[in-house]
């Protein structure tokens, strides 16, 4: 006899969409997570009447029709997490050019054919190609076997004839104008990647899953989508444990069968599900003993994403010096630059960096008359041995100055700040070296070479964005959505 039908390890955003699921389908869940609120990444943190978004500032699939719509509407949660839509949905600003970036497709594709005239053809032959791939990759079934070559091609031709390549590759082929080329690889840089390193099939993702269903923001805090899930959980039947961490996935006979905690509980599950990062779940949790050696060689191969700094501030006064758009970002016109320096474990001087300032969208964030503003840095974990006062000191006054040509004297309308670095980011999720999303997007990393949702070990699981299709919310809502799906199926067939 079994304590539950399914434990699921962290309550990030796919653990929650996965618990809600198989809750709703009527099977008993039980959700264990080590901070004493859910979310993972998706989260948000108050001082002295400031609010501010752990990470999470914007998403994409969450207008009417798109996959965290979708999600809602099915837990009966679209009323909960009203959304804001973001149009248009960025600000690029750099040396001598500022670019708006609309979050519709067909307008941002006129604008960029309107400053580059010739290259039309080309810009639409990119994201014809990122659609079909994102339509193809979303619409394969979690039982599809990615590995029999003659199916694969057949069905999924985009997917197949471009699983390996970069997307560098791909605008080799399309276009030729470089400045073209770096603004149409822009939102690369989320995945903090640049396009020589990134996967079609990842970029696919990540602009499709914005133009898809447009941009948005969540109005309030961008904790309330997982604490709502987290409530409808219960409602349904599931069992939240807040303030729990698992220290071992229990074995028996090659199988999970359960969890241990950290105060030494023990509960078994029939399908234990994880949702935390993908190397301590087999290596410190279960030993790397237990792991088929061509998986774990596998595993220690693979490369965690980048990670960001990230400077929150309280300022006196509304932001009147910025323009309309909530979210800007400022690059030099060579994109490479920046990653040459952090491959280095270096963050160069004239390295891009982004200003956010997510009162001017959702007052709510700080008192009356005032404002809240987030400066960040892609970084390394690396960067630092220690991450202490000193680089933040650092850090926190080169964006400072920085951002000081767009808000004149910032330094003196500072009322609070407060500095996350990828060890923060690390201690909070225990996602390793603070990694934003998972594995880098990198080929072999993505699409079909991402973790699988299944694992050598049986009973045993994964979700979120260490695995298929990605690191971001609508990514890991995809990925708990197949998880759900796949453990399911089992229970509809009687497996046990
Ligand atoms: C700085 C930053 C900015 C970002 N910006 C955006 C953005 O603007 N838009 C966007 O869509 N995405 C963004 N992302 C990415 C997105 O937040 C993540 O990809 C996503 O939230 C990951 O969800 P997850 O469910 O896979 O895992 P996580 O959110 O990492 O959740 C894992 C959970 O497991 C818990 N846990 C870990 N170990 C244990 C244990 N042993 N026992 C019990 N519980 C455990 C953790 O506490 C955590 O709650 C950003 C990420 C970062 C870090």
């Amino acid at each position: 006899m079994t304590d539950t039908d399914v434990i699921i390890i962290g309550a990030g955003m796919a653990g929650l969409t996965c618990g809600c699921l198989l809750a709703q389908k009527g099977l008993k869940v039980l959700m264990i997570e080590k901070n004493k609120k859910v979310g993972g990444c998706c989260t948000s943190f108050q001082k002295e009447g400031f609010s501010f978004d752990l990470s999470v500032q914007s998403l994409g699939e969450c207008q009417k029709g798109g996959r965290i719509w979708s999600l809602l509407e099915k837990l009966d949660l679209l009323n909960e997490v009203p959304f804001i839509p973001l149009e248009p949905a960025r600000e690029y600003h750099f040396p001598d050019q500022k670019v708006i970036q609309s979050s519709k497709l067909e307008t941002h594709i006129e604008n960029l054919s309107s400053l580059f005239p010739n290259e039309r053809e080309g810009i639409i032959k990119v994201y014809t190609i990122l659609k079909k791939i994102y339509d193809e990759f979303t619409s394969v079934p979690s039982s599809f076997n990615w590995f029999e070559p003659s199916s694969f091609s057949a069905r999924y031709p985009y997917l197949s004839r471009y699983r390996d390549r970069t997307f560098a590759e791909l605008l080799q082929e399309s276009v030729s104008h470089p400045f073209l080329k770096t603004l149409l690889s822009i939102r690369s840089s989320y995945a903090l990647l640049p396009l020589e390193e990134i996967s079609v099939v990842g970029m696919a993702g990540i602009e499709m899953s914005y133009f898809n269903f447009g941009v948005s923001c969540i109005e309030g805090k961008v904790e309330q989508l997982p604490l709502k899930m987290g409530e409808a959980f219960q409602k349904m039947g599931g069992t939240i444990l807040i303030s729990h961490e698992v220290d071992q996935i229990l074995i028996g006979e090659r199988r999970a069968i359960g969890v241990k905690l950290k105060d030494g509980q023990e509960m078994t599950g029939k399908v234990i599900i994880s949702n935390i990062d993908a190397y301590h779940t087999f290596s410190n949790l279960i030993g790397e003993d237990r792991i088929p050696g061509g998986f774990l060689s596998k595993l220690k191969g693979m490369k965690p994403s980048l990670s960001y700094f990230i400077l929150c501030l309280g300022i006196e006064g509304v932001l009147e010096e910025l323009p309309v758009s909530n979210n800007e970002v400022f690059f030099e016109k060579d994109l490479r630059k920046e990653y040459q320096s952090l491959s280095k474990n270096q963050i160069s001087e004239e390295a891009p960096f982004y200003l956010l300032a997510p009162s001017k969208v959702n007052s709510s964030h700080a008192p009356k008359g005032k404002s809240t503003l987030c400066l960040s840095y892609k970084t390394t974990y690396h960067l630092s041995r220690d991450w202490g006062q000193q680089i933040k000191d650092e850090l926190s006054r080169r964006l400072i100055k920085r951002a000081s040509v767009f808000i004149p004297h910032l330094e003196k309308r500072i009322a609070i700040k407060v500095e996350t670095t990828p060890k923060t980011i690390e201690q909070w999720t225990c996602n390793r070296w603070g990694a934003a999303y998972g594995w880098e997007q990198t080929p072999r990393q993505s699409g079909i070479y991402r973790l699988p949702r299944t694992t050598p070990i049986p009973n045993l699981y994964l979700t979120g964005h260490w695995t298929s299709p990605g690191g971001g919310i609508a990514g890991v809502v995809a990925s708990g959505e197949l998880t759900a799906e796949a453990v399911w199926s089992r229970f509809e067939k009687g497996e046990q």
